[in-house]
């Protein structure tokens, strides 16, 4: 019987990782086996060192990986799965590989930086720390990566192929529809990846992908995000919310901090400021990208236009390539970066990570968030067990290489960045749907979000929910 088995991303949001085999006997015998993403756990620690564990298949039997984006949580593991002896084929649109060319090499020079602090402060049980990934493994990884058009169908093996259709959610970004064939019968499996918003520029301004996630879906068997499963997004304009907190801001004299992913998030943001101080709404303060992928993250941005909603292609035309906009300046070396904390006028600084994991974003909150004048403004998901979670949770200091930082800036947080689509946003798209799957498993959630957001579906829409269990296999019939 064909299974799935979620290897990550269950009762958790970070990790997706769903294995399909396609055939499996009680003789052992394997069929072909694909993961649906292979990402990165972040947060606790106790979720982190599942990054270390062994998939339950050696690395070597699974015969292909089918990725729906370019966000850590569902690409980060790929370099440790070619590390383990992967040699099958990445399957993703080519703004994800893109994307990927840059995200992963970063994620391994972070990988190695953080051995190195590890190493450094003894601060590690392992002696020495190990990266996970250098970013020369990374770069390696690259060559398995194939590209896929929207709607190209991929015939994977006799039983088992797959289509991209688009997620709105990043760039790039598709949800995968599966198609297996078991026992004389097609069933058609939907991983929904990270799933965008349903919008319209009012509710969710900025919005830089098409429109929503494609309507009209059939699907046996529903693997579906939960992220934000409990919380409704602000249907509210973020723009005077934002240019508000800028003027408060630089008017005691103080810095915008923003921990913000360079991907997508940083795009959007960028020119919404851009608007914000072309229309005189904001102060021309200084603004500073900084992250090593900052100016390779906005030409892939510019090259895919096919990606576009018509505000985003309008804005891009208005204002042009931001890496050319004046008091906008792309920091990509750690000397620019440094730079950036000479600074003692008011700025603003995006810096990644987006969940203050690691990174540059560190060394700019050690050093503001100490001082009420600066403001940090939170842009998107903080998963519990982050740095970013505790700081926007009201702490009064947060642990920052090695040391305790008392938070004394205001903190700040605005939802409507999100790119993932809140339950009236899902519930909206679910019912688009041309038959009820026999049976949804919701992943990428809180256990919270994810058990509020089953009881929610079981209510409007009288669907067989069920909330996928780490490392739980269920069977396809
Ligand atoms: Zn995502």
């Amino acid at each position: 019987m064909p299974y799935i088995q979620f290897l990550g991303a269950a009762g958790t949001v970070t990790g997706s990782k769903h294995l399909i085999n396609t055939t499996y006997d009680s003789s052992g015998k394997e069929g072909f086996q694909a993961l649906i993403d292979c990402g990165l756990f972040q947060g606790p620690k106790e979720w982190r060192e599942r990054n270390w564990q062994d998939t339950p298949v050696p690395a070597r039997e699974i015969d292909a990986v089918i990725l729906t984006h370019a966000h850590l949580d569902h690409c980060g593991w790929i370099p440790r799965l070619v590390k383990e002896g992967f040699g099958g084929s990445i399957y993703a649109t080519q703004a994800t590989i893109d994307l990927c060319s840059v995200v992963l090499p970063d994620s391994g020079h972070l990988q190695e930086e953080d051995a190195e602090f590890y190493n450094k402060k003894k601060a590690s049980k392992h002696d020495p720390a190990l990266p996970l990934y250098t970013l020369e493994e990374a770069q390696d990884c690259l060559r398995y990566f194939k590209p896929v058009s929207l709607a190209q169908t991929v015939q994977l093996s006799p039983e088992l192929s797959f289509r991209f259709v688009r997620a709105a959610h990043i760039l790039g970004s598709t949800m995968a529809e599966v198609t297996l064939q078991t026992n004389g019968q097609t069933r058609r499996l939907l991983f929904t990846g990270d799933i965008g918003r349903v919008r319209n520029s009012e509710v969710a301004p900025g919005k830089v992908v098409h429109s929503g996630p494609q309507e009209g879906e059939t699907a046996d068997v529903l693997i579906m995000e939960s992220t934000y499963g409990n919380r409704c997004h602000p249907n509210t304009d973020p723009r005077p919310e934002l240019a508000n907190l800028i003027r408060e801001t630089v008017g005691r004299g103080g810095s915008v901090v923003v921990p913000a992913f360079a991907v997508e998030r940083t795009a959007k943001f960028i020119f919404m400021l851009k608007e914000l101080m072309e229309s005189g709404q904001v102060q021309r303060i200084p603004v500073f990208c900084d992250s090593p992928m900052a100016i390779k993250a906005v030409e892939i941005f510019l090259k895919h236009s096919e990606e576009y909603t018509a505000e985003a292609a309008d804005l891009i035309k208005k204002f042009g390539s931001p890496i050319e906009w004046p008091g906008f300046t792309f920091a990509e070396t750690a000397e620019q970066s440094k730079k950036i904390n000479e600074n003692q006028f008011p700025s603003i600084i995006l810096s990644s990570s987006g969940m203050v994991t690691g990174g540059r974003i560190l060394h700019h909150l050690a050093q503001r968030l100490p001082d009420p004048k600066n403001l940090v403004l939170f842009i998107g998901f903080q998963a519990p067990g982050t740095r970013g979670f505790t700081i926007k949770s009201g702490a009064p200091e947060v642990k920052i290489y090695g040391d305790f930082v008392p938070i004394r800036a205001q903190v700040a947080a605005l939802e409507q960045f999100s790119d993932h689509a809140d339950p009236p946003e899902m519930l909206e798209w679910l019912r688009t749907f041309r038959n009820e799957p026999t049976v949804t498993y919701l992943v990428h959630g809180e256990p919270a979000a994810s058990s509020q957001l089953r009881d929610l579906m079981t209510k409007e829409l009288g669907w067989n929910v069920q909330i996928a269990e780490y490392m739980e296999r269920v069977e396809v019939k």
